[in-house]
């Protein structure tokens, strides 16, 4: 009988770099590539609505793939160590193949699936690609895992990173495959035709799978790669990847980036791996401190006195809170599922610092509506935003949000995209609008209170109430 081997594809719905896939090729003569969905085994964060409207896109666009390659993809939901074996006995395989994640929940799972398979005396072999480095294998020089992110970055560099990996031309089916469910049946994405929902904005604005992908890497780098380390402040120009969503899903992996990135010199290439340094920091500090999608970093903060505000939350959440650059951010992200990183910085701060909400309610809805949400990164950033985590910006250190906007869209582009109401009030205006005179708003055909919302805070006095809330920790 030829032997086979099952890749179980996960978060890395692609066919190039993938070497789960290219050590099944090789190794056997048959493949099987099967999706288990099997959402309880997150750790208690499965994928949001927005994340589950991508996979199911992105599944379908694999599926298409490994279809035009010979071998179609089986799905199947339950638990995955007793899915694995189930399809390993009924097509015979000897061998499965993964690539790693580095959830700490994703580890306790896998290991748990390996020693299953092999008690079962079939190969468990997991293979690396969704980060530049194992998180766990970078130590500072007396051997702990790194809390600040400029000696982490310095040490990661050190290492160059393999080049990507081809996908395999053709892959051989096993000639009786076992059944699976229809995709439809894991109701990933919302019931409604596709496109009329609430997921219109998002199939709007994103080409989920591998094609998508690298067609998004391909049109950055020979387009705003070369002014990123300006124009990724300013969310009214496109100046950054937006491949958030597509390094989740591994639909392409950071080393086919990085490398992508070599082709253009100067500063924009280097701030721009920078970042991919923070998606691999976030990693890091997920791996060694499981506790922090949950908890604050350092215990000090768990006895911060948070507001309880159903309200507030409800406003920022809709994009209505009267801090245009908060609502337009706010409802970028309910519209797209993405929102441009210094707006999320700006809204984040608004909530946990302004608001006083408690930083895991933003997390939670972020979550739930972000296309890229991603658990190691959205902790990272929420702990960064609220001041509580690994070389988190300090609590005391307060954006100004209008200032903020004034700064980074000064012409008002972003907020005239996501606030149409405000669209004719003047750039000096369009920032603050309950600062403008009433014959200007007037003009503009503006009714604050009616067609926008007057501030539902105010920022000098929340500010000064947050610096209080601090200081009663401290003491
Ligand atoms: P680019 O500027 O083009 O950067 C390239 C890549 O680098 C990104 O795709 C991302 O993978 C990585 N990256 C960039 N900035 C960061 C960062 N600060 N931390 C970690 N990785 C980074 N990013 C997510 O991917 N998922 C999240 O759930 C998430 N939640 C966030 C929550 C808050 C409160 C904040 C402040 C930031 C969050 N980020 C998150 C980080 C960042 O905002 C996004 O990665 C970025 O906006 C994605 O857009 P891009 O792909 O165009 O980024």
């Amino acid at each position: 009988m030829p032997s086979t081997a099952i890749v179980w594809f996960r978060r890395d719905l692609r066919l190039t770099d993938n070497a789960a896939l290219r050590a099944a090729v090789g190794g056997a003569e048959r493949v099987l590539p099967l999706f288990v969905w099997a959402p309880d085994e997150e750790g208690g964060f499965p994928p949001g609505a927005a994340s589950r409207w991508w996979l199911d896109r992105s599944l379908v666009a694999l599926a298409a793939a490994l279809a035009a390659r010979g071998a179609p993809l089986l799905i199947r939901r339950g638990a995955s160590a007793a899915t694995l074996l189930a399809v390993a006995r009924e097509c015979g395989a000897d061998a499965v193949h993964w690539n790693a994640l580095h959830e700490p929940a994703a580890v306790a799972r896998d290991a748990e699936v390996a020693a299953a398979l092999q008690t079962a005396g079939i190969e468990a072999r997991a293979h690396p690609g969704a980060l530049l480095h194992r998180p766990s294998a970078l130590r500072t020089g007396s051997g702990t895992p790194y809390k600040v992110f400029t000696p982490f970055w310095n040490t990661l560099q050190r290492d160059a990173v393999p080049a990507p990996a081809a996908a395999p031309r053709r892959l051989v089916a096993v000639s009786r495959p076992p059944s699976g469910v229809a995709l439809e049946s894991l109701r990933l994405a919302p019931s409604m035709a596709p496109g009329v929902g609430w997921d219109a904005g998002l199939a709007a604005a994103w080409m989920p799978g591998e094609a998508g992908a690298l067609t998004r890497l391909a049109g950055f780098v020979d387009g705003a790669l070369v002014d990123y380390k300006t124009g990724r402040d300013l969310p009214g120009v496109d100046g950054v990847s937006r491949l958030s969503p597509h390094l989740h899903f591994g639909e392409v992996t950071p080393a086919q980036v990085w490398h992508a990135t070599q082709r253009s010199q100067g500063g924009g290439a280097e701030s721009y791996r920078r970042e991919l340094g923070w998606r691999e920091f976030a990693h890091h500090v997920l791996a060694h401190f499981p506790h922090t999608p949950a908890a604050p970093m350092y215990p000090k903060y768990a006895a911060f006195p948070w507001r309880d505000d159903p309200r507030g939350l409800r406003a920022w959440q809709r994009g209505r809170t009267g801090i245009p650059l908060v609502d337009a951010g706010m409802r970028e992200l309910w519209t797209t599922g993405w929102m441009h990183n210094r707006v999320r910085m700006i809204a984040a701060s608004f909530l946990v610092k302004n608001l006083r909400i408690d930083w895991r309610a933003g997390a939670a809805w972020f979550w739930d509506t972000l296309v890229d949400a991603d658990l190691a990164n959205n902790t990272l950033g929420w702990q960064w935003s609220a001041g509580c985590g690994a070389d988190a910006a300090p609590y005391y250190r307060i954006f100004n949000p209008l200032l903020q906007s004034r700064r980074f869209d000064a012409a008002g582009i972003y907020l005239r995209r996501w606030l149409p109401e405000l669209g004719r009030l003047p750039d000096a205006a369009v920032h603050a609008p309950h600062e403008a005179s009433a014959a200007v708003l007037a003009t503009a055909g503006v009714r604050l209170g009616r067609d926008y919302p007057r501030p539902i805070v105010d920022l000098a006095r929340s500010r000064a109430e947050a610096l209080a809330a601090l200081k009663s920790l401290a003491g």
